[in-house]
Parts: C-alpha cells; structure tokens; sequence
C-alpha cells in the first residue's frame, strides 16, 4: 500500500496584544508539576559574568607578571570564581531553557545506590537520564511475548521485596535506589501482591522496556495492559491511502470503520482541510478590583502590546508561537485564554512553559496581580467545554465525502433518504433534545479513542477532541450522500508524551507521521488530526447505515459474542 504524505500550512490568525519591551524578569516551567523559576534579572547576571570574567582575567596576568602560583586563591578570586560559574547557569538557563531544566532534573534524582561492581552506562530517555548496569539493558528486554511469567524474586531481590513491603525501601524510590527499571518494576509487583493479598497474574511484566518510560509516561509500574490493535482501511483522504491503526477491546468497531472506510474507497475518497492549529492555556489571576482586573484585560488585547508578548511567550520554545490572547472576566478574576502552535507536539508543556513566561512579565507592571493558577479551565483541556466547541483547540478539522448511491446500497446496505433522515433526527435533533454539547455525532468518540490509544496520544483529551458534528445531505438529484465531519478540536501530537514509546510509535510510522517533521515542523501532527478526522468520517458512515438499515444489534452480537472459533465466523 502507498503511504503518500502532504503538508498542511494552516492560517496562523494574529489578535490582540502588549508593549513595553523591559523583560527585567524571565521564568520557565518544566511542567506543571515542576516549576523551575529563574527568577533573577538578567542585567545583573550579564553584568555579573563580564565583570568578574574582567577581574579573574585581571588577577590572572597580574600573577604571571609577579610569577605568582596560580592555584594560590585570594577570598576575593575565589568569590569571583563562584559568581562567574553561578552568572553561567544563569545565562545558558535564559538561552536554553530546555538543556538546563533536564540538566537539573538529573541531579534532582536521588543519589544511586550501587550494589556491585557493574559498568555503569548513562542512558537517557527523553527528558529523563539514569543510570543503569550494563546488566539490566539486557535484562529489560522483552524475552517472550507468548507467556507472560512473573519471575520470583532471586535471594537478594526477596530482601529488597520484603523493605518494600515493610516500608523500609518506599515503592517509588526502587528505580532511583536499583538503577534497574525492569527490577524495580518486578520488585514492587512482588511486593504489591504480597501486600494485597491479590494475584497480579494475567497483567504482563516481561515484554516491556520500562525505561522507556521512566521520568515521562508513568510511575511506579508493576505491568502493562495488552489492548488489540485492527487495523482499517485503506483510508482514501486527499489523495492518499492511509492504513488506521485503532486500539480497542470493543468488538466491530474496527470491522465498522472499516467498512466505512470501504464506502469512502469505492467513491473516490474523502477531502479533509485544517481550519485552524493551536494549543490552548488559561491561567486565572486575580486583583483587588474588577476594575484593575478589566485593566490587564485591555492591555492584554490591546495590538501594540502582542509583539512584545510574543517574543516573550516564545521563549518558551523555538517551536511555540503564541497566535493570540482572548479574556475573560468573573469579577476580579481575569482568565486569560493564551493559543500558540506547538509544532509536531501536543503541546501542554509548550504553552504552559509560555504562558508561565508571561505572567512572570506582566508581574512588572501589575505587581499586584495574585495568579491563582497557571490553568483556570477557560482552557479547557479534558472537560467538555463551549469555549473548545466554538473556538477550537489543537487541530480544526474538516472532512467531507460524497458517497456514491450504488455504494450506499451495496456497501454499506441502506439508502440514502434513510441516511440523511436518521441523521437530522438523531445527530442534530437527538443530540439537540439531549442537550449535548459538541456531540453531534453517532460515535466518534470511538473513533477518536482508538486511534488515540493506538498511537500515544493522551486518551484524556478524547473528551474535547471527539467534540463532532456529522452532516448529510442528498446531492446530485438524491442519488448520492454527502457527508462531512467538522472537529474543532483535535488534539494530538507526534512527539513527547507516549507518541515515542515502541508501540505507538509504530503505529505512528504505520501511518507516515513518526516523531518531527523535519522540514515542516507540525506537518506531521496536522496529518494525523486530518486522518483522524478522516476515519471518523469512515466510523460516521458505517454505524449510521447499521442502524438505518435496523442492523446495529444483529452485527453486535456477530463481533462482540461470537464464538471463540474464528472459523466460525462468516
Ligand atoms: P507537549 O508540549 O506536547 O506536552 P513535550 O513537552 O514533550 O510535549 O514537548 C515536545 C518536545 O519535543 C519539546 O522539547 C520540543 O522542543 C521537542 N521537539 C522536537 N521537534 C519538535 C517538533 N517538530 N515540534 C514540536 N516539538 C518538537
């Protein structure tokens, strides 16, 4: 099958904006789990490093000159020593913000407790480095996919397992004190089943590189959850064919976009455009005053206050690009909705270490101003939100197919009158009655979820980005069924989070939009929300058609309780 790949340039809109280019203060976050602030003016710190770099230099022909020992240190020159090596930090922070914070984040681990004399290799797992023994590389690699054992514990494991369970080694610490994630991993498993009583038998543990997400996806691991990945398609979109990996444990589901995705095929594919692509961030700070709260409002939207706030937000990232500011005001409290492309990454971290940016600025002029929180939900991120229905967040995607009648008959076994009514009645008008809010669809979240499983992306944000409206019309005299899904609010990415982990990221190679894309930074992550959008499109069509044609349960109980006998399956 050809995987064929186009890049997508989205109209990054411009809004409001701020001035006054004195950034006496700069700050980052490594998340919003860890703060990192930088919180001391660069003058000073610039001033700092070409003073004292003048003065040791000074000190030093003065010594050659009286033939004086260099290793010789005055109070003064070693002071002046310090000061150089702190201004340094300091400065290569405010340049590279990144390299400093996973340079800190290192030493922030605990200090490793080796118990032999193994060689130690540095490994380093995206933002997280440890080190592990030469031993345990090995020992971490998957051995056996067929039977998932859990190995006892040999003599010296079951004294670290019985510290856990008395509490004497906590459970969280076994990979900082062992340097061995698999260990630690088999470790606190055994201890965990001592503790509960309870078998963990059935929940794999070998087969698993556990460093891989260590410091990144999550913690304190005793296994991994196997979920089945089908496969559907060719998905036929803009041209090119794409095969859809879709994780999920519910049966037809896959067989379903399939068939929608045969429908698509047969008529000469589908058409998807991105509309729009920024992440989103809402801090809530709050004043004495509605009043001085309406204040920073106006200076924030005001247009010749946006280019110093940008330069600002983007120091985040060389890949964050702040697109615009929209405010909200709840008596003194003021939400600030800031949106930016992120690249190829989902981009929470981006914004947030942006957004953090700002505030820290604004405190200058608004010195007052009490943040209460980096995220005030104006955001919103995984809730379901009118301010995402409206205004978008991630990825804006559009996707529209006219299926041909012929296919609407023999594919997918309905007609196109029926289709067309089942959707006014239950997508519009069901969902109207029901009070929904952006599901204005038959089954996307389905959709959404598996490929989202499948290919790394946080299954949280599901809530906003299967935020769908499905349209059909009759077209071509009521021969033939137009269809569009419209998504506001696609949020994926294709780097960070779990998008690099073995599976996902195979998944994500699958579909030609592994990690960066190189020559078009966040080609890739545009590619994949219109795919997504795409076999939405594919799920959209097919369950719409099972129901018309009075099918949905009859196909249920075919896939999801047939017999374990495949051949039976006909
Ligand atoms: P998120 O912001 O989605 O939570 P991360 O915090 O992991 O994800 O940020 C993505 C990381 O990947 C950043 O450190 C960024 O510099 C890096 N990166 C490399 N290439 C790209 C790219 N093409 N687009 C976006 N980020 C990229």
């Amino acid at each position: 099958m050809d995987v064929c790949r186009r890049p997508l340039k989205p109209s990054i809109p411009h809004n409001h904006h701020q001035k006054r280019p004195t950034p006496s203060s700069d700050a980052a976050k490594a998340s919003d789990a860890l703060p990192l602030p930088l919180n001391i003016t660069n003058c000073f710190f610039f001033t700092l490093f070409f003073f004292v770099a003048y003065y040791l230099l000074d000190r030093w022909r003065d010594k050659i000159r009286t033939s004086t020992p260099l290793h010789i240190l005055t109070f003064y020159e070693l002071a002046a020593i310090l000061s150089l090596i702190a201004s340094f930090i300091y400065l290569l922070g405010f340049f590279g913000i990144d390299f400093v914070q996973s340079f800190i984040s290192r030493y922030s681990h605990d200090v490793w407790e080796l118990e032999n004399d193994e060689e130690q290799i540095f490994i380093r797992d995206g933002d997280c480095s440890i080190h592990c023994p030469a031993s345990s590389l090995i020992t971490s690699k998957p051995k056996s996919m067929d039977i998932p054992v859990t190995p006892l514990p040999l003599k010296d494991d079951e004294e670290l397992v019985k510290s856990v369970v008395s509490g004497d080694i906590p459970s969280y610490s076994l990979e900082s004190k062992l340097g061995d994630c698999f260990k630690a991993a088999s470790i606190r498993r055994e201890a965990l089943q001592r503790l509960t009583g309870r078998s963990l038998e059935g929940l794999p543990l070998e087969g698993f590189d556990y460093k891989s997400i260590l410091g990144q996806c999550c913690e304190m691991p005793v296994g991994y959850v196997q979920i089945p990945v089908g496969i559907a398609g060719p998905l036929l979109l803009n041209g090119c064919e794409y095969s859809v990996p879709m994780a999920t444990t519910e049966g037809c589901l896959v067989a379903s976009t399939n068939r929608g995705c045969k429908a698509i095929f047969a008529s000469g594919g589908a058409t998807s455009v991105l509309l729009r692509d920024g992440m989103t961030r809402a801090p809530v700070v709050r004043f004495a005053s509605a009043k001085r709260a309406t204040e920073l409002k106006f200076f924030l939207e005001d247009p010749l206050n946006f280019d110093t706030l940008t330069v600002v937000f983007n120091k985040s990232s060389r890949y964050a690009r702040l697109q615009g500011i929209q405010c909200a005001i709840a008596g003194k409290n003021l939400y600030i909705r800031f949106s930016c492309s992120t690249g190829d990454a989902m981009g929470m971290n981006m914004v947030s270490k942006g957004v953090q940016n700002v505030l820290d600025f604004l405190q200058n002029d608004f010195p007052e101003m009490d943040v209460i929180g980096i995220s005030g939900n104006f955001c919103s991120d995984k809730k379901p939100a009118a301010v995402n229905w409206i205004e978008g967040r991630g990825k804006s995607v559009v996707c529209e197919a006219v299926i041909n009648g012929e296919v609407v008959a023999k594919v997918l076994k309905t007609t196109v009158s029926a289709l067309v009514e089942l959707n006014m009645l239950k997508n519009l008008t069901g969902s109207a009655v029901a009070g929904s809010l952006g599901g204005f669809n038959a089954h996307a979240a389905n959709i959404v979820s598996a490929i989202f499983l499948a290919t790394g992306q946080d299954p949280a944000q599901n809530v906003e980005s299967s935020h769908c409206i499905t349209m059909m019309e009759a077209v071509n005299n009521g021969r033939d069924l137009h269809v569009s899904v419209t998504m506001p609010s696609i949020e994926v990415g294709t780097v960070g989070g779990g998008t690099q982990l073995a599976s996902q990221s195979a998944c994500l190679n699958l579909l030609g939009v592994k990690g960066a894309n190189k020559e078009s930074p966040g080609s890739n992550s545009q590619l994949l929300a219109t795919i997504v959008a795409g076999s939405v499109l594919a799920g959209e069509l097919s369950l719409m058609s099972a129901i018309a044609a009075g099918q949905l349960v009859k196909s249920h109980m075919k896939y999801n309780r047939s017999s374990r006998d495949v051949t039976k399956l006909g």
